[in-house]
């Protein structure tokens, strides 16, 4: 017998009581009963995004509420700033230049996060930029970019900041009415600990400005059909009914766990895995770590493509290597969703096994032994 164990930063783990409430015989989405579902679900997702605005529920992955944000508010041939520090930055650039915006690239290095200051000098250097597009977590990388910083740059301008917080909103808190965030995006496969399938996007009222006189290409994603639909407890097309059982659920489970100690078990388990990872020698990718995964270099002539697939066929547990220039070079562990401390200790015992049979020496049970010192503090005994 094998045990699957799913560490990778999206999909993660789906809880059991998530499972079972998607379960549920499929009801007709035009009726009071689905309504009712929904627009609770709607309400809460307000709390989570932290703001008064409506947070509107797609039936797309995420980068579906990507590409709405930028065919609602932004009109061909305007200029914006993309911060490109991975993959996920570099999809803003390519989703705007498919819808024939103006893309100014600001590339950074990967394992390094946008400089504020860099963000204003491009700005300041040209006032036909009409958006900046980032991410609060680059996946590829597992670096967290300082947003509040650069929304306190872009809120005094006519400038929107759109925020891919696929891998952010629900790991760590990010008050979008607080900070001047003017979009934000979530996905339902990552901290949502949801399977894929769901999006979430909220626009500011100035963002529903832009809305207003946009004028680019769209149909299915039409957010002011959805915002308009929303209001009476429904969406334009047929909805992911399911995924909406299994929302509600997540959200009743976010509410029993209180936002601060979610926030607070994310921080913990990420500091732990660190802690651990760096006990066994392994390099970190970034200094700019989010709460939500770690990214840490294999040892040097390691082949990382084979290491992970030996983690996961051999050993059941699944974790993302790297991508692109950092492919078969580094390990991704994830701590976002349905994750505790028991699971990073199953995430670094296989690590050092798998480095054993990769002829890496490993004192067994140092990643796990440094871990444990951090994770003891969050055990109370009565
Ligand atoms: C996973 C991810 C996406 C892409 O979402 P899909 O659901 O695959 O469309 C976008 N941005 C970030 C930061 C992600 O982690």
């Amino acid at each position: 017998m094998k045990k699957s164990y799913l560490l990778s930063p999206g999909p993660t783990p789906v809880p059991e009581r998530v499972l079972l409430a998607m379960a549920q015989p499929v009801i007709h989405h035009r009726t009071p009963q689905f309504s009712g579902i929904f627009a609770q679900c709607a309400e809460k997702l307000k709390g989570l995004f932290n703001t008064k605005n409506d947070v509107l529920i797609l039936s797309s992955s995420g980068t579906g509420a990507m590409e709405a944000s930028i065919t609602n508010c932004f009109s061909k041939g305007e200029k914006v700033l993309v911060v490109n520090a991975g993959k996920f930055g570099e999809r803003w650039g390519k989703i705007a230049e498919a819808y024939d915006l103006k893309v100014q690239w600001m590339n950074i290095v990967w394992g390094n996060a946008a400089d504020p200051a860099a963000v204003k000098a491009a700005l300041d250097a040209d006032p036909d930029i009409k958006g900046v597009f980032i991410q609060a977590t680059e996946s590829s990388t597992t670096v967290k970019h300082p947003i509040k910083e650069i929304a306190a740059i872009t809120r005094s301008r006519d400038v929107l900041l759109t925020v891919d917080g696929i891998t952010g909103v629900g790991v760590f808190d990010i008050p979008m009415d607080e900070w001047g965030v003017d979009i934000l995006i979530c996905g339902s496969q990552k901290a949502m600990m949801l399977p894929p399938g769901l999006s979430f996007i909220a626009l500011a009222d100035r963002a529903w400005a832009r809305a207003d006189k946009a004028k680019n290409n769209k149909f299915y994603f039409d957010l002011k059909k959805e915002r308009k639909n929303l209001k009476d407890k429904t969406t334009a097309y047929t909805p992911a009914v399911s995924l909406i059982y299994g929302l509600q659920e997540v959200l009743a489970m976010m509410e029993e766990e209180t936002y601060p100690k979610l926030f607070e078990r994310h921080a913990a388990l990420g500091l732990a895995v660190r802690a651990g990872t760096g006990a066994l020698g392994l390099k970190p990718v970034t200094t700019h770590y989010t709460e939500g995964m770690t990214g840490v270099f294999l040892p040097e002539g390691l082949d990382g493509k084979k290491f992970v697939k030996v983690l996961r066929d051999s050993f059941g547990v699944t974790f993302a290597g790297g991508q692109d220039d950092w492919a078969g070079k580094i390990i991704r562990i994830a701590h976002l969703g349905y994750f505790t401390e028991f699971d990073m200790v199953i995430a670094l015992s296989s690590i050092e096994m798998a480095l054993d049979k990769f002829k890496v020496p490993v004192k067994f049970g140092a990643g796990v032994g440094a871990a444990q010192e951090i994770l003891r503090d969050r055990f109370e005994v009565k």
